[in-house]
């Protein structure tokens, strides 16, 4: 909105208003006037871009409705114009405009009188709990607008670290906005309302060490109510000795005019660090813009010292901290400590199963694309292609709980779940797959396959890929290399199996990208049944290559591959596990990608979200040979309760746009991992589809040399950055990436920007 100048707005006045007096500009954020009338009355004159005369209305709404709570605070009230109307339109040649007179409200605001005391914090708790439950009364109809300083949307302002200089403070700064966007996901759900929004120390008013008045309804917005105290506390601790204690007062003092709930008190520290985080962040930014601007910077370095206090303490203790005059405890239900859960695990638990990272994590919460310790920190799941489309998503878990509730039995009885389920899978295949079978995990999938096969051929050897794992039982560890030649392996294929070079155009023994290393590769399928000369029962592969080392084949690959098994009499069964149900953006299914109909699909994983799931999908002629006589039976495969968890993701999938969703941010994120290859020599390949994406650590980009040490340092780093991801490929030096699908673009920038940071602080290999 173009600011109109002085005079212009001296014309409105007496236009509108009949009223002429010493009009004064006013400092702050936004452009406002001051009317000193004859006589000691007094007035706020504001304008709003017109666009935003939506948001002008509901300004005067929500004053008329505080005033009408006898809250026993002075408070703004809309002047009406000559003609009747609480606001006028004002045109001049710098473009239209809204404008509104309010009653200057008198008193000394907070920051002038410096005062800090118990009471004052109880006070002003007590003074925004009787607002909100005011405010609470307004419905949110009509339009509802969004700003920059909007709670909710902290996340805006997560690029503006890169111009806060100091380094430590930008590290500082990308864990805040991370314990922010790690509660976003949380806030639908929680009770909403408009809010004041901006209790800060210019717009609270404080006379006899108690709130006298809060002014400048301007900021208000529909939000999560509890956001109101969050600004209020961000504020309120800025300068305390003690800021959780102080904190606690005006917490306590909010609870007692309206309750708060342990849902709401667990966001509470986040929504504090948000709002800390956008004043710096914008700080840093605007300093670029005009550093002699001081109402840009007067909280600023405040907010820092605070940010600093605050990260002594983990968000669950700050939680606690806070809620303790509320009688309620956020951080109950900790559990037991890390370390005795070891111990105890050690002692209960077979020791073949390692525990992630150094400094073992203990993980009590999830949401959307976010793990919570048992110190209630955010971490971003980078690694969890489980929990498909997010961690505990509320549809998933709502149709789980619905099902469970009413019905789990076995597939032996007609179901309507079972028989949508399988028709709503199928659709999403090419024909002619459109026969289901059901099971409880990947392995048990991939065994199902290879029965089929074998029925199928009336042969048994398979033809497995270099690296890869297909499952847990004895059966599926010989067809698994990763296992067999890994530590604790036999070290060699059995007779039944036949492994096949992964078709790794980076480091493999054919390089490149183009058709002529794809087809290259499916060349070595021929050659490998040629030299056993044994019949073949099936071709079995990932899609995308995920435990070899996050590898996207070559254009061709499978096309050769299963013409050449095809005509050897092999069936070819794909592993989705890892890579189906949208995550490759450009296709719901990884082999799409490669342009193929494999006579076997096989998936698990996503499937279920997390729910143990596991499913064939395969011809009507395979599935006809496979009945034999013998009954194909598993007691908990296809329960209604595994099929509705099926369908709500496949729900979720296609309403919240998930495959579309990993395409765009995917490609960003991937561009952005290969614009650090400019910087950092160690990263030797970037590659990947949607998101699903290695990054290949290298000593040496001639040699390629893995760099297996830096990349397990780098793992134990970005832990303690608060960003979860592991290693794979032969080597463990490939980093995989494969967040939940619903992974926004600001954390895969917010990973490229803490990787630049940690890549460059790597030890190098002695
Ligand atoms: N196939 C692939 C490609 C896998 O990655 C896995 C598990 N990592 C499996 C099969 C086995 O699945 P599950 O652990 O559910 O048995």
């Amino acid at each position: 909105m173009a600011v109109p100048g002085l005079d212009t707005a001296a014309g409105f006045l007496a236009r509108h208003y009949g009223l002429t007096g010493d009009l004064t500009e006013l400092a702050g954020e936004n452009t406002n006037y001051r009317l000193f009338m004859p006589g000691g009355r007094r007035f706020v004159l504001k304008f709003a871009a017109t666009h935003d005369a939506a948001s002008v209305d509901r300004e005067f709404q929500l004053i008329e409705r505080a005033h009408a709570a006898g809250l026993g605070i002075g408070l703004p009230r809309f002047v009406t114009t000559i003609t009747g109307h609480a606001t006028a339109a004002l045109t001049s040649e710098s473009g239209s405009a809204r404008g509104r007179l309010l009653e200057y409200v008198p008193g000394t605001t907070w920051g002038e009188t410096g005062l800090r005391s118990r009471g004052l914090f109880r006070d002003l708790g007590r003074v925004l709990g009787g607002l909100d439950r005011a405010l609470s009364a307004v419905p949110a109809d009509g339009p509802l607008r969004t700003h920059a300083w909007d709670l909710t949307r902290a996340g805006q302002h997560r690029g503006k670290i890169r111009f806060v200089s100091d380094r430590h403070q930008r590290q500082l700064l990308e864990w805040t906005f991370l314990q922010h966007a790690g509660v976003v996901p949380l806030l639908d759900a929680l009770p909403h309302s408009f809010i004041h929004g901006d209790a800060n120390d210019e717009n609270l008013l404080i006379e006899g060490g108690r709130v006298s008045g809060l002014i400048d309804f301007g900021d208000a917005l529909w939000n999560p109510t509890v956001s109101e105290l969050a600004v209020a506390l961000a504020y309120a601790m800025l300068d305390e000795p003690d800021p959780l204690a102080s904190g606690a007062e005006v917490v306590a003092g909010y609870h007692a005019e309206r309750p708060l709930s342990l849902d709401e008190l667990r966001v509470l520290t986040p929504l504090v660090l948000g709002r800390l985080s956008v004043t710096v962040a914008t700080a840093a930014h605007r300093r670029t813009i005009d550093p002699t601007r001081a109402a840009w910077f007067v909280t600023e370095d405040r907010a820092w010292r605070l940010i600093e206090m605050l990260r002594a303490t983990d968000p669950a203790g700050m939680a606690a901290r806070l809620a303790a005059g509320t009688g309620l405890d956020p951080a109950a239900g900790r559990g037991a400590s890390v370390a005795s859960l070891l111990e105890r695990r050690r002692r209960s638990i077979g020791p073949s199963l390692s525990i992630a990272y150094q400094d073992p994590l203990k993980i009590v919460r999830g949401r959307g694309q976010f793990l919570f310790d048992d110190g209630g920190r955010a971490f971003l799941d980078l690694v969890n292609n489980v929990c498909h489309v997010g961690h505990c998503h509320p549809r998933v878990v709502a149709a789980a709980a619905a099902q469970l509730a009413t019905l789990n039995t076995n597939t032996r009885y007609l179901h309507d779940n079972l028989v949508e389920y399988a028709e709503r899978l199928a659709a999403t295949l090419p024909d002619p797959l459109e026969v289901c079978f059901f099971v409880n995990s990947g392995t048990e999938a991939n065994e199902l396959a290879l029965r089929l096969a074998m029925a199928h051929t009336g042969r048994r050897d398979v033809l497995v890929v270099d690296g890869a794992y297909h499952g847990h039982t004895a059966h599926l560890i010989a067809a698994s290399p990763y296992k067999f030649m890994g530590p604790g392996g036999s070290g060699a294929a059995e007779p039944w199996v036949r492994v096949v070079p992964a078709p790794d155009g980076y480091r493999g023994r054919h390089r490149g990208h183009d058709r002529e290393t794809g087809v290259a590769y499916g060349d070595a399928i021929r050659d490998a049944i040629a030299a056993s000369g044994r019949p073949v029962a099936a071709f079995l592969t990932e899609s995308l290559l995920s435990c070899a080392g996050q590898i996207v084949p070559p254009p061709g690959y499978l096309e050769t591959a299963f013409r050449h098994a095809r005509a050897a009499g092999a069936v070819t069964i794909v592993d989705e596990v890892q890579v189906g149900f949208g995550r490759v953006g450009t296709d719901f299914w990884g082999f799409e990608t490669q342009g193929v109909v494999p006579d076997i699909v096989v998936m698990g994983k996503p499937i279920g979200n997390g729910h143990p799931m596991g499913a064939v999908v395969t011809t009507r002629e395979i599935a006809e040979s496979f009945a034999n006589g013998m009954e194909f039976f598993s007691t908990f495969g296809g329960n209604p309760v595994s099929c509705a968890v099926g369908l709500a993701v496949l729900d979720v999938i296609r309403d919240e746009g998930l495959q579309a969703h990993a395409l765009e941010v995917g490609a960003r994120f991937r561009d952005g991992l290969t614009e650090l290859m400019s910087r950092h020599a160690i990263v030797g390949d970037v590659r990947g589809a949607g998101l699903f994406i290695g990054v290949e650590l290298v000593g040496d980009r001639q040699t390629r040399e893995p760099a297996t040490r830096e990349a397990d340092e780098l793992v134990n780093r970005l832990r303690h950055r608060g960003l979860l991801l592991s290693t794979d490929g032969p080597y463990h030096n490939v980093l995989k990436i494969k967040p939940p699908m619903v992974i926004t673009a600001e954390d895969a920038d917010m990973v490229v920007r803490v990787l630049d940071e940690e890549l460059g602080g790597l030890r190098r290999a002695g």
